[in-house]
């Protein structure tokens, strides 16, 4: 405590052309690059950022003189408010204390502000205590220097947790809360989960309590699990294929006829067109389980005669991304066309259009969708 608390019939059969000897060979991508990987998506998946409520938002006073510096704390300490062990977890409550403990700090102690930089009700709400506690957490440099802890005020970032827990252990709201919050704050600073300390650890205060001291080394335990991804949203693994048989997930008008000339096909047969100016797509449907970045791969028969310049249409999530393949050789194993963003959702996200300048038969026959 600081105080207080995806018809031509004449044509047919797939056996008009002799030659099955394909050789191997890449593909040939053209048109707009295909989307790469965005750099932002690895960096996403490592500490959520938790909802703050500013001074604004909670109805602080203004503060008085300040004084914000550039270094940035090494350190969290933690508090407890050694206010009542309140049952009301509301958002209103949580408001109400943020400023009770405000003018305590001001009028009674006669503070500035809030002598800590952020708080955490019993309902698990986080506020910022001091004001530019959380421009400068969001900013991830410099600090408003506290009147939390003596001798840590410009190195710590001090955190009252409402309640007392002499004895008493903090409510599951407040400690998920803590750990998040806590998890948040290191990443931003840079500083390490095993730098949490208790604030007895450098005053004669029996503040955090027993109860909550007791659950610093837990509570450094859980913050660098979170910290390592494990507390936070781990993409999970996903890997879906979809073949031109594939029961509802597969799309394509009568013009597309269906073939087994090629041994190179993916499963019983494929599905093929003559290249034409329409829209006139087969479709890949997939249930996208999240949004994030996944490798498409495209299995075709790659036969001399077929299509040189087949378009593959990828519905990411920056718009339609056209990746030009060739189709006359190559086939016969996973192709990949290239990684994209691709959002949340059972939809078509791949297609293969007959709209191609060359000759020679488009073929749909599966693709694989690979999170990565
Ligand atoms: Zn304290």
């Amino acid at each position: 405590m600081t105080g207080n608390p995806l018809s031509r019939r004449d044509v047919v059969r797939g056996a008009v052309f002799l030659g099955v000897g394909a050789a191997t060979g890449g593909l040939s991508v053209t048109g707009a690059p295909p989307a790469l990987a965005a750099p932002d998506t690895a960096a996403a998946l490592a500490v959520p950022v938790p909802t703050i409520a500013s001074c604004a938002t909670w109805g602080a006073r203004s503060p008085g003189s300040l004084s914000v510096i550039s270094s940035s704390p090494d350190k969290i300490v933690i508090h407890h408010t050694a206010g009542a062990n309140t049952t009301n977890y509301t958002q209103a409550q949580a408001f109400a204390m943020a400023r009770s403990i405000q003018n305590f700090h001001m009028d009674g102690n006669g503070w500035s502000d809030s002598g800590q930089h952020f708080t955490i009700s019993r309902g698990g709400y986080v506020m910022e205590g001091r004001h530019n506690s959380l421009s400068r957490l969001r900013a991830g440099s410099g600090m408003v220097v506290g009147a939390h802890c003596p001798g840590q005020n410009d190195k710590g970032i001090g955190i009252e947790n409402e309640g007392t827990y002499t004895s008493a252990t903090p409510p599951a709201a407040l400690y998920d809360s803590l750990v998040q919050f806590c998890a948040y704050i290191c990443d931003q600073y840079n500083i390490a989960a095993s730098r949490i300390y208790g604030h007895r650890d450098y005053v004669a205060t029996i503040c955090p309590g027993n109860g909550l001291y007791n659950l610093l080394p837990q509570l450094r335990a859980d913050v660098a699990d979170v910290l390592a991804g494990g507390g936070g949203d781990p993409p999970p693994s996903f890997s879906a294929i979809v073949d031109n048989t594939t029961s509802g997930r597969f799309t394509a008008s009568a013009n597309w006829l269906t073939s087994t000339y090629s041994a190179e096909r993916y499963g019983a047969d494929y599905r093929y067109a003559n290249p034409a100016a329409v829209s006139d797509v087969a479709y890949y449907k997939v249930n996208i389980p999240a949004e994030g970045t996944y490798r498409i791969d495209a299995w075709y028969p790659g036969i001399a005669g077929y299509n040189t310049a087949t378009p593959y249409v990828v519905l990411a999530k920056s718009g339609n991304q056209t990746v030009v393949v060739d189709q006359s050789t190559g086939g016969g194993a996973w192709r990949s066309l290239g990684t994209f963003t691709l959002t949340a959702g059972d939809k078509n996200v791949v297609g293969v259009s007959r709209w191609s300048g060359a000759a020679g038969y488009v073929v749909a026959d599966a693709v694989r969708v690979t999170r990565v």
